[in-house]
């Protein structure tokens, strides 16, 4: 919700501007059709990677907490508007599945808005347990339903 671009832009510079994360590649900006619950406006999505001393576990946490300065309100519909959302998608190529946190991102293989950011930074890269890259991933994917533009 809100001036999006400039919610997500802010949301990076909160984790990367941390003395414990640096910036090391971000993505161009995506408006995308939503997908769960289609009923709200585009999203706006990007991806970036990071290199940082947290764990995974604390790396989520400190992702809540910036989400929580967005303004981001807990108690609405799963996959409706929101200020912000941050998701780890990737960890290395660890595996994790840990009742509040999944790494792969369970469903980043099924979204154009996730594989399609992160395409512009690292399209060779492997998904850790399906094997593909992330361009194969992509291509995969039926863009019907699921559209989006450059921002
Ligand atoms: P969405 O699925 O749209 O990102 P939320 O941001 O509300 O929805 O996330 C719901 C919960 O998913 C979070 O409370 C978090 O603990 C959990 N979760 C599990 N795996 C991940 C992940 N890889 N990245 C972010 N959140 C995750
Ligand atoms: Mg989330």
């Amino acid at each position: 919700m809100g001036d999006r671009p400039a919610n997500l832009k802010a949301g990076f510079a909160a984790l990367t501007g941390a003395d414990h994360t640096r910036l090391a590649a971000e993505s161009a900006y995506y408006m995308t059709e939503p997908v769960d619950y289609t009923d709200q406006d585009w999203f706006v999505n990007a991806v970036i990677a990071v290199e940082t001393a947290l764990p995974p576990e604390d790396l989520l946490a400190a992702l809540k907490s910036i989400e929580k300065a967005a303004g981001r309100n807990y108690n609405t519909v799963r996959f409706g508007p929101r200020a912000l959302d941050l998701d780890i998608l990737l960890y290395e190529d660890r595996v994790i599945d840990a009742p509040g946190l999944t790494v792969p991102h369970p469903r980043m293989h099924l979204r154009r808005f996730a594989l399609r950011p992160m395409c512009d930074i690292d399209p060779d890269r492997a998904h850790p347990v399906l094997g593909k890259t992330m361009a194969a991933l992509l291509s995969e994917l039926d863009a019907a339903g699921q559209e989006l533009a450059r921002l």
